[in-house]
């Protein structure tokens, strides 16, 4: 044990903060807001919160610290309790959309910032809190910039109440300080970082496909470097990086007939925690760790053994479009920002080399920066939880100011759904008081509190959670007539959400869920987490007395979806593609759709509006419209065929 601390305490003292631990304390002591800038890897996430409760900062209330993903929440949690040599739930815990790990004894807790945004609808003025933490504010998640506004506002009010003072520390990897100290007004501290140079190559020619490229450059690093030197790659998502884990792992076979001398990890948001948590497992020096892995590992982790980055150039961006009200998930260039910071990643314990998987002719035609995600997000959601806390996106102090138009589409769409009233005063209503407690888009809250009087409330909270969860069905591309032979019992001819509706009630009687899951060529992962998340929007549902009635009226469940989802309506066209009501998007049904490439209907409702090559509407329903007519008559302008 003794060893084991001394470990810990080398560890804290290598890094660069451990030197700033005085300057650091200093400034907070003078000032309220402290904004502190130093390259990914220095100890702020991990570091700053000790130095805090060692120097007393926990007396008053608890020290929060926000990470703009769950993943990193949990991760540094851990890794915090682990240095102090604790379990997580005492001192130091986390609190995660769906997962609370704290007690009465946690002095140090990581939170969303969406968790915290939430809590301060009902308690405006922090006081749980005599510290917070907004970290990896160069993020600029929608709910940091909110956060941004209600901590200074409860700076302020805390201090004329005389409350005692909240203070507030801003870190981050990249941040425009002059952007934040104008906002805050306050200074920042520079820390110095200790990083090692890293050689920059970029391909010579374009690439359409860069998952091969981003294969051939894995295996010529690996002929050519030695084994001990880990490989981070960054690429878009789930799909993505599960499939090419897969191709990875048997190549590796063939090269090396039988020995391991390589290991695939995979790391993104949808994983589970003890799977997240197993790249953090140092490999023997003989094996090569490699790392496939979405965003989440460009700042808020930091993986030690690094010495390779391979980047692919993209990021999986949710992006909103003002002119037709829908958000859509597609892959976007990276900014040279990002770049830079991906890049920066194989330079952490020595000298590293970063392959780009893209021209240097290329990276000139990427943006400077990341556009902050207010920006180019649907604010809907952002303004229901203004108007929760009483406040008017007009009034609100933002470090910037969504766009106007975005806003006036969100209270359009709010006002349609009844939560809220707009008018020279807009205001929230009691349905839309109530849409809040739910941690979901107000589009799903709205089901979830209509569905009761449809009668089918047990459906619902099923549907809800299990569309939460990502990627119910393992489609595994060696098996693939098997799993659609497993899949097809879980049919339905009316679409998606019955389908997955009963794919998530055949999950909930099996009793061997482990073995169900894998003869069903289902994921075992998404459906444990859809159940947690049912649980919870059940007791969210009981604590607003809403009746857990239950029906097999199809028709009525339908009716109910389409209730919530007004705007997600598409119409057949002569030519076999779908336009939808809102927005006039040209769109096919998405090829995992179990309606794709069969009859198709001539009125759909659809979740999600995805974009690749070409776009599609994800998770589909056959609808009528005639129940357009009877359940949503305000809707307008529905195209004919
Ligand atoms: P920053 O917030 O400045 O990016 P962190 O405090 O997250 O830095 O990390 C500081 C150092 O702690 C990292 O460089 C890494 O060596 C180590 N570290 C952080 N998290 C873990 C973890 N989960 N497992 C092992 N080491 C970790
Ligand atoms: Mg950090």
């Amino acid at each position: 044990l003794t060893s084991k601390r001394t470990t810990i305490e080398q560890h804290q003292r290598s890094l660069p903060v451990f030197n700033c631990r005085q300057r650091i304390l200093k400034e907070l002591e003078l000032n309220d807001t402290v904004l502190i800038m130093s390259e990914t890897g220095s100890g702020k996430t991990t570091q700053i919160p000790q130095f805090l409760l060692q120097a007393g900062y926990a007396k008053s209330g608890m020290i929060g610290i926000t990470q703009p993903r769950r993943v990193a929440a949990i991760t540094v949690a851990r890794r915090v309790a682990q240095e102090l040599n604790g379990n997580i739930g005492d001192t130091v815990g986390y609190t995660v959309r769906f997962e609370d790990a704290t007690s009465k004894a946690t002095k140090i807790r990581f939170l969303t910032d969406g968790v915290l945004l939430r809590e301060s609808i009902k308690d405006r003025l922090l006081l749980k809190y005599s510290v917070i933490i907004l970290d990896e504010a160069h993020e600029r998640t929608v709910n940091a910039d909110l956060l941004f506004g209600i901590v200074k506002d409860a700076q302020k009010e805390r201090r004329k109440q005389k409350l005692g003072n909240l203070k507030v520390v801003v870190t981050s990897a990249t941040m425009d300080i002059d952007h934040f100290g104008k906002y805050f007004s306050c200074k920042g501290l520079y820390l110095e970082g200790r990083t090692y140079p890293v050689r920059v190559m970029h391909t010579k020619e374009e690439h359409e496909d860069y998952v091969h490229t981003v294969l051939v450059t894995l295996f010529h690093i690996h002929r050519t470097t030695p084994r001990n030197h880990d490989v981070l790659v960054f690429l878009t998502g789930q799909e993505e990086i599960e499939s090419l884990a897969q191709q990875i792992r048997q190549l590796a076979k063939i090269d090396t007939t039988g020995t391991t001398d390589l290991r695939v990890f995979t790391l993104y948001a949808q994983l589970s925690q003890g799977k997240q948590l197993e790249c953090f497992v140092p490999t023997p020096a003989n094996v090569r760790k490699v790392i496939l892995a979405t965003n989440i590992a460009e700042t808020s982790i930091t993986i030690p053994g690094i010495r390779c980055v391979i980047d692919c150039g993209f990021v999986k961006e949710k992006s909103f479009n003002t002119a037709n009200g829908l958000d859509v998930l597609k892959s976007v260039r990276i900014s040279k920002a990002q770049a830079w910071q991906r890049a920066g990643r194989a330079g952490r314990d020595a000298d590293g080399t970063c392959y780009r998987a893209y021209t240097k002719a290329e990276m000139d035609s990427f943006a400077d920066a990341t556009q902050p995600e207010i920006l180019r997000s649907n604010p809907t959601s952002m303004v229901l939880q203004l108007l929760a806390l009483d406040i008017d996106c007009n009034n609100f102090d933002f470090l910037d100011p969504p766009l106007e138009e975005g806003l006036r589409s969100a209270y359009k769409s709010l006002d349609a759904l009844g939560a809220i009233k707009t008018g020279t005063v807009s205001y929230i209503t009691p349905l839309g008081r109530q849409m809040v407690q739910y941690p979901l888009d107000p589009k799903y809250s709205k089901l979830l509190l209509t569905a009761s009087s449809f009668g089918c409330m047990e459906e619902i909270l099923s549907l809800v959670s299990v569309l939460s969860s990502d990627h119910v069905f393992v489609s595994n591309s060696d098996k693939n007539e098997m799993a659609a032979l497993a899949h097809a019992k879980f049919q339905s001819k009316h679409g998606d959400h019955l389908t997955l509706l009963n794919v998530f009630n055949a999950f909930s009687k099996t009793e061997k869920p482990k073995m169900w899951c894998h003869d069903n060529y289902l994921n075992l992962r998404s459906l444990t987490y859809a159940r947690n998340v049912r649980r919870q929007l059940t007791e969210i549902s009981e604590r607003l007395h809403l009746a857990l009635n239950s029906s097999d009226d199809i028709e009525m469940l339908k009716k109910c979806i389409l209730n919530g989802f007004f705007e997600n309506i598409a119409v057949l066209q002569r030519d076999g593609f779908y336009i939808t009501v809102s927005g006039n998007i040209r769109a096919k049904i998405h090829p995992s759709s179990v309606l794709h490439g069969k009859y198709k209907p001539s009125y759909i409702l659809f979740t999600e509006v995805v974009q690749t090559e070409q776009t599609f509407l994800r998770q589909v329903t056959e609808i009528s419209i005639e129940w357009i007519k009877e359940i949503v008559p305000f809707v307008k302008n529905i195209p004919t065929r």
